[in-house]
């Protein structure tokens, strides 16, 4: 490689490198390596203090040991069929050491071959393994790696801090481990800062080369804490300036119009709603209609608990819309939800001179055809429907403000395409799945957030418990003898599937013949015609069933206050968020309400999650608590598109150097707004690099 600073030497494909061929670049992939720069930013998952070997005099602390010494004795042998064992003997500073090597045999080759050559009388040896009691109590160890003392290589691995990789089939830790030493040795010269001098003084960070090196092999534990930090800390900033920019790109645009609080349909709003909003709600409909009579458009996500009021929120904002002439459009992600809204909606707009109507794609075409031109004509104010809404090809004369219900699937990506079709709406976006503040910035980086912290008097949340399926039963018994509802809830992921309707199907025939004999119970599944569904569903309300079955077509939006139990089967296959808002359901009315979660959880992140659920009923340490186990990629349901997949921080652990970061980009661009400064060159660069293609708004043109 060059001797001078190459720019794109981070570029250059892993296969550029001594030793990687098509096999080995294909099984790198796999672990997301394709460049240089993905490989060298492939940080160790651990590592490993070798600087000397293990005491083996006193009792162990890991039991994974270095060992170093002198083979006195080596000798093998078949163990078994299939079983075959090299042992050597070890002269160590600690005594004699028994080491095995475990192989299958084979008949076609030797599988000792390389320790025949290797490990002989009177080589010096470290080896790395796995103590073990021996036959006669003593201590044997179980070798994993071995190194000769007298190959140059041995230093990459032994008598130092060394890292310790995340692998994939066809790399072993050793491979890794050179090559990354290797390609260090050969980038050296090539590998350019990308940083600012001013920020590398200022916040006392390493430089680029000496992070890389100091994060997989460090001289010292401290080393290691200064090269993490430091490769944590470009990462976050790179993410925060992508914010700024995708924000100001935002903030530029000018709608060209604008809203006067009239109150002609507000204040009536306000008196009618019998009772008085939370301090929250108050707050975020004054940030929101802040907003709303900015000059550019608005791009807000209203955060809240279940139950915590956002729908009235979102009605405030349509009603100013509204009263300035113009049209909203509400969404939502299933039909049954929009159905609800709408319903809710009409409740709420009693007696104020405001159409609402409702465009899902089971209309029949007469009455579709009715109300797209009554849309047309201006003579629909509000109009309900799922997130098809604004692809199919309404024509909406004056629609300027769009809210999107439920959007914890929704990633940059479909956000930014949102704004590109709806360039000069005013957007509010709404998730039941809140998050602190600081995690929330940086997540949504993109959009202003307003959170909902408060809810209001006498909403509670379902006492929760982790049962046994019998014991949930008894319990819904006895409330739906008290005149009471209840939900049963099934863990079907793929709501059109037939497998999936059969095995529902199933279930409510086993619990109706069975446990619950006599109750009155219906089935509502998402593969059932949307008719029907909205029809069975108004039946629960009306209380002709006792019971519903559902699969989690009812995760969001339900509200019949006279359900009281909500069962959820093996809600161990449910995530965190999803089972907070199903339990959200129940607990509306005044009534207490009960949540059942009967699991049996098999891995020890399952349990904890049922007992988060059962400990907590915050939404916040619910959302935190989701985010930490899944991170940021499935969190926000977005993994496979590789956004915000951080491979470096973490924005838990690292929650000060985002604070910083965020300063330090917001600073930067303030002084430099297109980063065209010669300092910046580096940042403009690797910003283009990450941003440009990915989510294709950073623009610094
Ligand atoms: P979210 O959409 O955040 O889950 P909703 O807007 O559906 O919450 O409100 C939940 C319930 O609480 C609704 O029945 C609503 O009428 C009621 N509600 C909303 N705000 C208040 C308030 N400030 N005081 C009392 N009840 C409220
Ligand atoms: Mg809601």
């Amino acid at each position: 490689m060059g001797q001078s600073p190459d720019p794109d030497v981070l570029r250059k494909p892993v296969q550029y490198l001594k030793g990687v061929g098509p096999r080995r670049a294909l099984a790198l992939e796999r672990l997301g390596i394709r460049t240089l720069g993905d490989l060298l930013l492939h940080i160790p998952r651990d590592w490993q203090d070798r600087t000397r070997p293990t005491d083996l005099a006193g009792p162990l602390q890991d039991p994974v040991v270095v060992a170093r010494g002198r083979v006195t004795r080596a000798e093998h042998f078949q163990a078994g069929p299939r079983m075959a064992i090299y042992k050597a003997s070890l002269a160590t500073a600690y005594g004699s050491l028994p080491v095995l090597w475990f192989k299958h045999g084979s008949r076609r080759y030797d599988v000792f071959a390389p320790l025949k050559r290797d490990v002989v009388r009177g080589r010096d040896l470290w080896v790395v393994g796995r103590s073990e009691p021996g036959l006669l109590g003593a201590r044997e160890v179980h070798a994993e790696e071995y190194y000769l003392e007298d190959d140059p290589r041995a230093a990459i691995h032994t008598g130092r801090i060394v890292p310790i990789y995340a692998l994939t089939e066809g790399i072993t830790q050793r491979f890794l481990r050179e090559l990354i030493f290797k390609a260090l040795g050969d980038c050296a010269e090539a590998l350019r800062e990308g940083l600012p001098p001013r920020l590398l003084e200022q916040r006392r960070l390493l430089a680029f080369g000496q992070a890389l090196r100091g994060v997989h092999f460090p001289a010292a534990m401290a080393e290691r804490d200064a090269a993490r930090s430091r490769l944590a800390y470009e990462e976050l900033l790179l993410l925060e300036l992508a914010w700024f920019l995708k924000r100001r790109q935002t903030k530029g645009l000018s709608k060209g119009f604008s809203y006067e609080l009239k109150r002609a349909l507000l204040t009536p709003y306000r008196e009618g709603l019998g009772f008085e909003l939370t301090g929250a709600q108050k707050r975020a409909i004054s940030e929101i209609f802040d907003d709303l009579r900015a000059g550019s458009p608005m791009t807000r996500l209203l955060q809240g608990d279940v139950g915590s009021g956002k729908t009235v929120v979102a009605l405030a904002a349509l009603l100013l819309a509204v009263e300035n002439g113009y049209q909203g459009a509400f969404m939502a992600p299933t039909e049954i939800l929009a159905d609800q809204h709408l319903s809710t909606m009409k409740g709420f707009l009693k007696g104020l001179p405001v159409r609402a109507a409702m465009l899902t794609s089971r209309l029949r075409p007469k009455e579709r055809e009715a109300t797209l031109a009554k849309v047309r004509r201006g003579e629909v104010d509000i109009l309900v429907g799922t997130h098809a809404l604004l692809e199919e090809d309404v024509d909406f004369p004056r629609l300027r403000l769009a809210v999107i219900d439920e959007q914890h699937r929704f990633g940059v990506r479909q956000r930014a395409t949102l704004r590109q079709k709806s360039s000069l709406l005013d957007l509010l976006i709404m998730t039941a799945t809140p998050i602190p503040r600081t995690l929330a910035l940086a997540l949504y980086g993109d959009l202003d957030v307003s959170t909902l912290d408060e809810l209001p008097p006498g909403k509670t949340t379902a006492k929760t418990f982790h049962v046994g399926e019998g014991e949930a039963l008894d319990f819904l018994k006895r409330e739906a003898a008290a005149g009471h509802q209840a939900y049963i809830v099934y863990p079907i992921i793929e709501e059109s599937s037939r497998l999936d309707l059969q095995s529902a199907k199933k279930e409510f025939e086993r619990l109706r013949s069975g446990p619950l004999a006599g109750l009155q119970m219906a089935l509502i599944h998402g593969a059932m015609p949307g008719k029907q569904k909205t029809k069975v569903m108004n039946e629960f309300a009306a209380g002709q069933w006792q019971v519903l079955v559902a699969t989690p077509v009812i995760e969001v939006g339900i509200d019949v206050r006279n359900a009281t139990v909500m069962v959820i089967q093996n809600a161990d296959r449910f995530g965190m968020a999803s089972l907070h808002q199903l339990r959200g359901r129940i607990g509306r009315g005044r009534l207490a309400s009960t949540c059942f979660l009967v699991a049996e959880p098999k891995t020890p992140e399952a349990v904890k999650r049922l007992e988060t659920l059962v400990s907590s009923s915050d939404g916040f340490r619910i959302g935190e608590e989701d985010l930490k186990l899944r991170g940021p990629g499935e969190f926000m349901g977005t993994a496979q598109s590789g956004e915000l997949t951080l491979k470096v921080a973490n924005i838990f652990r690292d929650a000060a150097l985002l604070g910083q970061a965020r300063q330090d980009a917001q600073k930067a661009l303030e002084g430099d707004p297109r980063l065209v400064a010669p300092e910046h060159a580096g940042l403009r660069r690797r910003l283009l690099e990450l941003y440009a293609d990915q989510w294709d708004w950073v623009d610094l043109a």
